[in-house]
């Protein structure tokens, strides 16, 4: 009974392995048709940890090299603070957050970590210091804990508990009658958006990188969902580098820096009240926005 026991325990350890690494870096961006593209290089090094200040120098990019997507994009997010990137749909935000997340490297420039080009580390080592919000959280059907633990499945209760409370979610499990043992996903119980995005949040928290992205986390959700969700994300960002992908501006104004995305090129930057005050593409999307919320 042992013998058979530890070969399949051992199997179903790695089955979750692998569907665990699939889901992350393909679901997570909605690639997950796209085989990766990059491979780590014969002399890779681990990611040496440092403050976690990321650099985007000179990037040029295309997904095929007809069409340019990012055209020399530079900017920088010093370490624990908290850079927006806004534009319109297609504008390329996302395909940033796939570069620092290495599924892709760019064809000009180059994107580092404390001084580190992306290209030079173990994508194990890059990517266990990133954790990513989407847009569209992903729920297994499992258990509640299965799916919060899945950002670091060796986690304690006590720190899944933690990071259920920074995350607003501990009132929603409490009320569940069979808690953290709650079955969830297609064939389970059904979460709601904004239930989601806190397992999701959760989830990054457990695994307490020195990066986070939010792409778009909060797009999908009504505005009181949005504003509990927003709380937690800030909580969250607090000390880390990170950066957020926002559709919606008001979402991003106490960021320490906002980058405007325009056809892949920077064309504004700053401080939410400069760009107000430079009156140019970050004003008139804001005023759009604000008459939107009006009517
Ligand atoms: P945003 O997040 O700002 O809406 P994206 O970065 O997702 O924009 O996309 C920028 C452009 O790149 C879009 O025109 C999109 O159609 C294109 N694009 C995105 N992903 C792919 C892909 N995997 N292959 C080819 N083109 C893509
Ligand atoms: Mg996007």
């Amino acid at each position: 009974v042992v013998q058979l026991f530890i070969p399949l325990n051992f199997l179903g350890f790695v089955y979750r392995e692998i569907r665990r690494a699939l889901t992350d870096m393909g679901r997570m961006f909605g690639l997950l048709d796209v085989q990766p593209k990059v491979r780590d290089q014969a002399q890779a090094k681990t990611l040496r940890p440092g403050s976690a200040q990321v650099r985007f120098e000179h990037v040029g990019f295309g997904y095929s090299p007809q069409r340019p997507i990012l055209k020399d994009v530079s900017f920088e997010i010093p370490a624990g603070q908290t850079v927006a990137v806004v534009g319109a749909s297609g504008a390329g935000k996302s395909t940033l957050a796939r570069l620092l997340f290495r599924f892709y490297d760019p064809g000009q420039g180059r994107v580092t970590i404390d001084g580190q080009d992306l290209r030079e580390v173990t994508q194990q080592s890059l990517r266990s210091a990133i954790a990513v919000v989407p847009q569209d959280t992903v729920l297994f059907n499992d258990t509640l804990l299965y799916n919060l633990q899945y950002g670091r499945p060796e986690a304690t209760r006590e720190e899944v508990e933690q990071a259920v409370r920074l995350a607003h979610l501990d009132g929603f499990i409490r009320q569940l009658p069979d808690g953290y043992a709650t079955l969830v996903g297609e064939r389970g119980l059904k979460l709601s958006g904004g239930e989601k995005q806190r397992v999701a949040i959760a989830r990054a928290l457990l695994k307490n990188p020195a990066i986070l992205i939010f792409d778009e986390a909060t797009s999908s959700l009504d505005s009181a969902s949005e504003r509990a969700i927003l709380a937690a994300i800030e909580e969250v960002a607090a000390q880390r580098t990170t950066l957020v992908i926002a559709h919606r501006l008001s979402t991003i104004v106490h960021a320490d820096q906002i980058v405007v995305l325009e056809q892949g090129r920077v064309i504004e930057r700053g401080r939410h009240d400069d760009l107000l005050a430079a009156n140019g593409a970050y004003a008139a999307l804001w005023r759009l926005q604000q008459r939107q919320q009006l009517a």
